[in-house]
């Protein structure tokens, strides 16, 4: 009984876990990175996509609707 609680709990804070991840793959889709460039993209839904003020870089968003 004891060890079926701890394989619940294991489970549960691995999809605890793999939620976190999937939520960082998405904010880190903002996340410039060009030549180091350590700022975030400015999204602009109306042209579809998203500028870093910082570099110029412009990347296309997905279409989330
Ligand atoms: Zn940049």
């Amino acid at each position: 009984m004891l060890s079926r609680n701890a394989t619940t709990n294991l489970n549960r804070r691995q999809s605890a876990m793999r939620r976190l991840r999937r939520r960082n793959a998405s904010a880190s889709m903002l996340y410039c990175r060009t030549n180091g460039c350590a700022s975030f993209l400015v999204p602009d839904q109306t042209a579809g996509s998203a500028t870093c003020p910082v570099c110029g870089y412009t990347r296309r968003l997905p279409r989330t609707n």
